[in-house]
């Protein structure tokens, strides 16, 4: 089948053809057979260079060799036990040792799992309802997870998704990134009712956008002065700029925190893990309840093992080198064009919102032209360059990248531009 008559399949299937809603766009989604480094090819032959890399975890890039070899190996020898396995332990070490706040760990299946698990025991560990998530933060898809933030400044959210109660939304205050005043503001009327506050340590799900002054260490003090814990939600940061945590670039100990993506290295995975006495209470040995049948399964681990194992011999300047000259290109074409956008770098994530404001939070983020990038993102297709399909996702570079990649992306970036300038 070619790619029309797929997808005319796919949305008798799946709600609008899909299986996640950003990855529906008019008027045929590309639809990708393979993927070999840094290109993947769509099921009608096209080349891409990819830049969404899965939306984050694939920072080898694609059909790594090592990596394809270790999870064939794991499938001859059996996928799923239910049981304690010698991969779980691997990669748990592997994972502590490089990041300095986790001492013990629980893996799940996903980011979304993640999230909805830390923030059930930052509750029972507290004995506290209320929980501080940021405007624009994206945690995954459960219902504590969607929510955004009401009218007014102090404020407890409102639900961005129908079908999640009123009910939980009242035990959801809605904090501005990189403004702490909305921060103490919050905990100056709520703070001894707080479990925890839950931040991505650097915004990654509104395009990308980066901690300003002391923001997350004033986090980590407002949190510690009210006894409530701090979550970061490191699914897309861990292992992305350096192998280990954005938490130990920085400095800032979270008491717990999430990944997901690249520790699975493409498969299904997620952790929530921290300090000891806050993971003792999941059960089975605390009254915190937290389960799953293929949490920690053998492919997922075996996988992340022999991605971790790679990425912690390898140099993470060339990838944050190649996003921030990346960057300054595109600096150069806009500025030659004379069009108003601001271009986020942060190590090897980057975003390019076309707006007049620097982008800092939420609500600048929201105020870019997104029907502009998406005319962006359509030429750039035609010119064999896929980014993730929207002005709120945040673009990747990956180990597998060349210089001739970021030479054509420069091209095309330039061909592209020229034609969306109105
Ligand atoms: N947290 C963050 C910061 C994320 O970026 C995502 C997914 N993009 C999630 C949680 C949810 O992860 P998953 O899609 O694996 O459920």
């Amino acid at each position: 089948m070619n790619s029309e008559e797929l997808f005319k399949e796919a949305q008798t299937l799946f709600p609008m053809g899909v299986n996640s809603p950003v990855r529906y766009y008019k008027p045929v989604p590309v639809i990708f057979k393979h993927g070999y480094g840094s290109k993947i090819y769509d099921v009608e032959n096209h080349e891409y260079i990819d830049y969404s890399l899965a939306f984050g975890p694939m920072i080898l890039g694609h059909a790594n060799k090592t990596v394809a070899e270790k999870i064939k190996n794991q499938v001859d020898s059996g996928i799923l036990f239910g049981s304690l396995t010698e991969n779980e332990v691997k990669l748990g070490e592997i994972i502590r040792n490089a990041v300095g706040s986790i001492k013990m760990m629980r893996f799940t299946n996903s980011g979304t799992e993640a999230t909805m698990h830390a923030i059930r025991l930052a509750r029972g560990f507290t004995g506290r309802k209320l929980i501080v998530k940021m405007e624009g933060g994206y945690h995954g898809a459960h219902d504590y997870a969607l929510i955004k933030s009401g009218s007014g400044n102090i404020t407890f959210g409102v639900p961005s998704s129908a079908g999640v109660p009123e009910e939980v939304s009242k035990t959801v205050l809605v904090g501005q990134y990189n403004d702490i005043e909305s921060i103490e503001t919050l905990f100056k009327q709520y703070g001894n009712d707080i479990a925890c506050v839950i931040t991505e340590p650097v915004l990654g799900n509104i395009g990308v956008v980066s901690p300003k002054n002391d923001f997350l260490k004033s986090l980590r003090e407002i949190t510690e002065k009210y006894s409530s814990l701090l979550i970061f939600d490191e699914v897309i940061t861990g292992f992305r700029f350096a192998f280990k945590g954005y938490q130990d670039i920085i400095g800032i100990k979270p008491d717990l925190t999430t990944m997901g993506k690249i520790i699975g290295g493409g498969a299904p995975i997620g952790l929530f893990g921290g300090r000891e006495d806050i993971m003792e209470k999941i059960s089975p040995s605390g009254d915190v309840y937290e389960a799953g049948t293929f949490s920690g399964n053998p492919l997922s681990t075996a996988a992340g093992i022999a991605t971790l194992e790679i990425l912690r011999n390898k140099d993470y300047n060339y990838i944050n080198n190649y996003a921030s000259m990346l960057g300054k290109a595109l600096e150069e074409i806009t500025s030659e064009l004379h069009m108003d956008v601001q271009i986020n770098v942060a190590y090897s994530m980057l975003q390019m919102f076309f707006n007049k404001t620097p982008v800092v939070d939420y609500r600048t983020a929201i105020s870019s032209d997104a029907n502009k990038f998406r005319r962006l993102f359509m030429e750039l297709l035609k010119l064999g360059i896929y980014v993730p399909p929207s002005q709120f996702e945040t673009q990747f570079i990956s180990f597998a990248h060349t210089d001739s990649d970021l030479n054509k992306t420069v091209d095309a970036y330039t061909k592209a531009l020229e034609s969306i300038r109105d």
